[in-house]
């Protein structure tokens, strides 16, 4: 159902993500066309992109912000799929709960409107485990399916996570209401790791940086399913090709690791560069108390002593995407970072 000569919207392409995503698709031969939020930053990225050696001559960018209306028509015309992978990722969450739906969920609703309404063949919508693993009581084991759903009104969540969560449960409301369940496809990555392209990248391995820089002298007790950020730009572009895709939610994420066991590997790894990685772990009451004070911390709260797993066999099953040992994702993040001089 996809022509190599198809162009793919991709949204917040400078993004750790979705750069890769847009590798994955300049290397199979179609075209790209990225947003930014101001064009000077497609230059950034058509170098990041052409120093891994991919053609760049299909790629082309508009200028379009989740938050406002402007640019979304002429982002989507002409384009068979869209990769929407923008949303707001603040490394420090806002004390308001509500304070990034606007702009994550209208954001979506933007992309999704205009999208349809241009005919596009599919739109692949990138959500979020967190969109999956906010439920109340939930213990010490939480396997996840593509049944499982966060409370959006949980008062332990983050913005990030409410954001995440009203986002995607509007896009399916709204995707039904217009008859276009079928060419929605959501993707829930777990925790993202894996080498950038380029020398920006997003918070998830932000957090591999600031443990090696001794930012957290103990891990909180929490344990996420890790996706190697490869591995989820193939499911991507997976998504927008198998049939069977649509309509479906896919969880992207290999095996579980406690954060201790990120820092242990990393160590071990890099003894050398390691010396102030965490070691052992912070008693949760402590966490809990730290997180009044510091709101990086305060995003862990609701997930504390909980082992989150995920069932994505489903997902392998459906669009032959499979996902690689969580502990070669955590090698390969030590190995950019060490190589492009963020750590020493
Ligand atoms: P990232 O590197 O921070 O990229 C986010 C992208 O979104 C950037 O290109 C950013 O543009 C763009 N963006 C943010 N606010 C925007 C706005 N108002 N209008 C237009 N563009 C905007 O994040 P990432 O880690 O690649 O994440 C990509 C997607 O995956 C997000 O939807 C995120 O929620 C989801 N996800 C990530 C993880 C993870 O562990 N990293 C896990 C699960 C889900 P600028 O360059 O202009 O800032």
């Amino acid at each position: 159902m996809t022509k190599k000569t198809d162009t793919v919207l991709v949204t917040g392409i400078s993004g750790y993500i979705a750069k890769h995503v847009a590798h994955g698709l300049l290397q199979r031969g179609y075209k790209v066309r990225g947003t930014v939020r101001e064009l000077a930053k497609g230059e950034q990225v058509t170098a990041d992109l052409a120093e891994t050696g991919v053609d760049v001559f299909g790629l082309s960018y508009v200028e379009a912000n989740l938050q406002s209306d402007t640019g979304w028509e002429a982002a989507v015309k002409d384009c068979a799929f869209i990769q929407h992978l923008a949303s707001p990722l603040p490394l420090r969450q806002p004390e308001d709960r509500e304070a990034l739906v606007p702009e994550a969920r209208a954001g979506a609703q933007r992309v999704l409107s205009a999208g349809f309404a241009a005919g596009v063949k599919r739109i692949i919508m990138t959500s979020s485990i967190a969109a999956m693993i906010g439920q109340p009581g939930k213990g010490a084991h939480l396997k996840i399916t593509e049944d499982s759903w966060t409370d959006p009104d949980w008062k332990k969540l983050t913005a990030y996570n409410v954001s995440k969560t009203r986002a995607e449960i509007s896009a399916w409301e709204y995707a039904k209401v217009q008859g276009f369940e079928d060419r929605l496809t959501v993707i829930n990555p777990g925790l993202v790791l894996g080498p950038a392209i380029g020398t920006s990248y997003g918070t998830s391995l932000g957090l591999v940086e600031q443990m090696f820089a001794g930012e957290f002298p103990r891990t909180p007790k929490a344990a996420f399913p890790i996706v190697d950020v490869r591995d989820l730009a193939d499911l991507h572009i997976a998504a927008m090709q198998v049939k069977g895709a649509a309509g479906r939610r896919l969880i992207a994420a290999g095996e579980t690791l406690w954060f201790s066991d990120i820092a242990n590997i990393a160590r071990e790894a890099y003894p050398e560069q390691g010396r102030k990685l965490p070691k052992g772990e912070l008693p949760s009451f402590v966490v809990r108390i730290a997180a009044k004070f510091d709101n990086r911390i305060s995003a862990i709260v609701a997930d504390l002593g909980t082992f989150h797993e995920a069932d994505t066999q489903y997902v392998t099953d459906l669009t032959g995407v499979s996902f690689r040992p969580a502990k070669q994702s955590v090698l390969d993040s030590c190995a950019y970072l060490v190589e492009t001089g963020k750590i020493e």
